[in-house]
C-alpha cells in the first residue's frame, strides 16, 4: 500500500507545482510591476529595490553565488525625470504617459511659451522649413507628424534626420519641440542629455495655430549611477564544469515625472518569473550541467548590463552549452518567435519537436539574428543562444498599460514545461 500510495503521490505531484506555478509567476509578476519598484528605473532607487527582491528570491529558492553575493556592479549614465512634469495647453493640463511622452534624451525646460505649427508634410519644402525656423525663435517648433506617411524609406530616412536636426541643432533657437503623432506612445530611456527638451504628444483635439504652452520638465541626468546584474546558479549533478544559462532583464523604463511610473509587467516582469519559476523546478530536479539564473540590469538603456557580463564573466563563456534569454513571456496566444532559430537549427528543431510531441503552444516560430535584447552580446561573443518571446496578447508597450492586472498569461505554464524540456534534452 505504501509504495503505490508514493509512486501515486509522485504522479500527482508535477501537477500540483504547475498549479502553484502560475500563483507563484503572478505574485512576482505583480510585485515587479507595482508602485513599490517605481518602474525599476534610476529614480528613487527603483533598479536597487527590485534587485534586492530578486535577490531574495534567489536566496530563498536555494541559488548559490559565485562570489560572496549574488550582486555584479557596473555603473551608467542616465536621464531621468524625478519631478512634476506639466504640458498645459491653451489652459489644459495634459497627462504625461496617457496624452504625452517627454523624448528621453529631453533637458529641462520651464514657462510659458508660443508656438508655431508645421506639418510634417511641408518639411520636405526648404522655402516652408526656412520659414519655421524663422517663426519658432524662442518658441516651441510644433510638429503635426498626424496626416502624413513619407513615401518611401528614402523620404522617411530624410524626414527623420531633418526632425533630429530641428529638434536638437544649436543652430535652431527654439526653447524645445512638441511633436503631435497618431502613433501609440511608445516611452524608452537614454544614456544622454540633450540641450532642449521634446514633447510627443497624442490628441483627439487639434492643436491649433496660435495655442500657446506652459511647461515644465525637471530632467536630472546621473553620471556613473551603480546599478547591478543578479546572478546565481545551480550546481550540475554530472557535468558541473559545463553551464546552461538562462537570462532575463528587470530593469524597466522608471519614473515618468513625480507621479506616473512605467509598470513593465510584460517588458520584462515576465521573463524574470519564468527565469524563477525554471530556477525553483531545477532546484528541485537537479540537473545534469549547471544552470545559472542571471537577472540582468539596464538592458533598457541599451543591453548594458549583459554588455557589462559578457566582458567580466564570472566563468569561461566558452562552458556555456547553451543560452536562452526571455524578455516578454507573458502572452502566447499566438505562440513564440524564436530570435537565432536559423543560426542554431538544430536546437530549434528540437524546440519545434519537443512542442509538437507535447503540444503546449500553438506555434514556434523562426526568426534570424536580432540584435533586439540581452542575447545579442552573449551571441556576439560566440555563445549560443536564442532570445524567446511570446506573440499575441496584449499589445501595450513601453507605456503606462503594460500592467500586471491587464497581461493575460494565456501560455505561461505550458511555455514553462516547454522551456524545462528544452534545458532537459541537453
Ligand atoms: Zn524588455
Amino acid at each position: 500500500m505504501r509504495k503505490v500510495f508514493i509512486s501515486i503521490s509522485l504522479l500527482v505531484l508535477p501537477i500540483l507545482f504547475y498549479g502553484q506555478d502560475l500563483n507563484y509567476t503572478k505574485n512576482i509578476i505583480e510585485k515587479l510591476a507595482s508602485t513599490e519598484f517605481k518602474g525599476r528605473g534610476y529614480v528613487e532607487n527603483g533598479d536597487k529595490l527590485a534587485a534586492e527582491f530578486i535577490s531574495s528570491e534567489y536566496s530563498n529558492i536555494g541559488l548559490e553565488s559565485f562570489k560572496k553575493d549574488y550582486f555584479q556592479y557596473f555603473k551608467v549614465d542616465v536621464n531621468t525625470f524625478p519631478d512634476n512634469l506639466l504640458l498645459k495647453v491653451n489652459n489644459e493640463i495634459l497627462e504625461p504617459g496617457k496624452d504625452y511622452l517627454i523624448d528621453p534624451m529631453s533637458s529641462s525646460v520651464k514657462g510659458k511659451f508660443e508656438t508655431h505649427i508645421i506639418r510634417k508634410q511641408d518639411l520636405l519644402n526648404d522655402q516652408k522649413v526656412r520659414e519655421a525656423i524663422q517663426n519658432s525663435i524662442n518658441k516651441f517648433l510644433v510638429i503635426d507628424e498626424r496626416e502624413f506617411e513619407p513615401d518611401n524609406a528614402e523620404e522617411k530616412k530624410k524626414l527623420n534626420e531633418l526632425i533630429n536636426f530641428l529638434k536638437y541643432s544649436p543652430q535652431i533657437q527654439t526653447v524645445g519641440t512638441i511633436i503631435l503623432t497618431n502613433e501609440k506612445l511608445t516611452w524608452g530611456a537614454s544614456t544622454i542629455q540633450l540641450t532642449k527638451p521634446t514633447f510627443i504628444l497624442k490628441r483627439e483635439k487639434d492643436f491649433q495655430i496660435g495655442n500657446k504652452v506652459e511647461v515644465k520638465v525637471d530632467a536630472e541626468f546621473i553620471k556613473n549611477y551603480k546599478t547591478q546584474n543578479i546572478i546565481g546558479y545551480i550546481k550540475g549533478q554530472e557535468i558541473p564544469d559545463t553551464f546552461l544559462v538562462l537570462t532575463a532583464h528587470y530593469d524597466h523604463l522608471g519614473k515618468l515625472g513625480k507621479n506616473v511610473y512605467i509598470p513593465g509587467a510584460n517588458d520584462n516582469s515576465s521573463g524574470v518569473a519564468m527565469l524563477l519559476n525554471l530556477a525553483k523546478y531545477f532546484k528541485e530536479n537537479p540537473p545534469k550541467y549547471s544552470i545559472v539564473f542571471i537577472s540582468l540590469g539596464a538592458e533598457e538603456l541599451g543591453i548594458l548590463g549583459a554588455k557589462y557580463y559578457t566582458e567580466n564573466p564570472l566563468f569561461d563563456l566558452k562552458s556555456i552549452n547553451f543560452l536562452v534569454n526571455f524578455d516578454l513571456a507573458g502572452t502566447g496566444d499566438d505562440g513564440i518567435k524564436v530570435v537565432n532559430a536559423t543560426v542554431h537549427e538544430n536546437e530549434f528543431a528540437k524546440l519545434k519537436d519537443l512542442n509538437e510531441t507535447n503540444d503546449y503552444l500553438v506555434a514556434v516560430k523562426s526568426r534570424g539574428a536580432a540584435c533586439n535584447s540581452d542575447h545579442c552580446m552573449f551571441h556576439e561573443k560566440q555563445v549560443p543562444c536564442f532570445y524567446i518571446y511570446t506573440l499575441g496578447g496584449i499589445q501595450a508597450y513601453h507605456d503606462i498599460y503594460d500592467r500586471y492586472e491587464t497581461l493575460p498569461l494565456t501560455e505561461f505554464e505550458d511555455y514553462a514545461k516547454l522551456m524545462i524540456d528544452f534545458f532537459e534534452s541537453f
